[in-house]
């Protein structure tokens, strides 16, 4: 019994994941997109970018992290109620991208050194796709399962072929 419990709890957590509204540089446009028409991550229950880390269980990092942000980051993430998740969006967040250069002092080199990170997400920027892609793998994390939809694309009628609408 406990354990059904635990899988409903679990099923409801990875289908309303809320992300805070936080970006750091060029990363967070392609975040942005990925709430828009095309990407359109509401249908995944993601859509409820939340302005205050006390309502949200995501902290996507979008962007360069810097040292003198580094603290900000952390004080975010500890104010975020658990459980709660991280995503590392882009090469900058994930080891310093194209800023990891020797006279570069101030760029913290992976944001997992910071924060505990789920989910890392390559590109400079990824595509908006790439981060829905993320949202996936962190429900599989949560859930167990992973959404269903993408998997039945071949099933679909003709003019369904395409249930996330993103191109090929
Ligand atoms: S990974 Fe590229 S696009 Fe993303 S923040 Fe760094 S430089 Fe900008």
């Amino acid at each position: 019994m406990v354990g059904a419990v635990q899988t409903l709890v679990n099923f409801c957590r990875a289908n309303s994941v809320w992300p805070m509204t936080f970006g750091l540089a060029c990363c967070a446009i392609e975040m942005m997109a990925a709430g828009m028409a095309r990407v359109d991550m509401s249908r995944y229950g993601s859509e409820v970018f939340r302005p205050s880390p006390r309502q949200c269980d995501l902290m996507i990092v979008a962007g360069t992290l810097n040292k003198k942000m580094a603290p900000v980051l952390l004080r975010l993430y500890e104010q975020m109620p658990s459980p709660k998740w991280v995503i590392a969006m882009g090469n900058c967040a994930i080891s310093g991208g194209p800023f990891k250069i020797e006279e570069n002092y101030n760029v913290i080199e992976g944001v997992d050194r910071i924060v505990p990170v789920d989910v890392y997400i390559p590109g400079c920027p990824p595509r908006p796709e790439a981060l829905l892609e993320g949202i996936f793998k962190l429900q599989e994390i949560i859930s167990g399962h992973r959404h269903p939809l993408p998997q039945v694309k071949g099933l679909l009628a003709p003019h369904r072929k395409n249930p996330t609408g993103i191109s090929e």
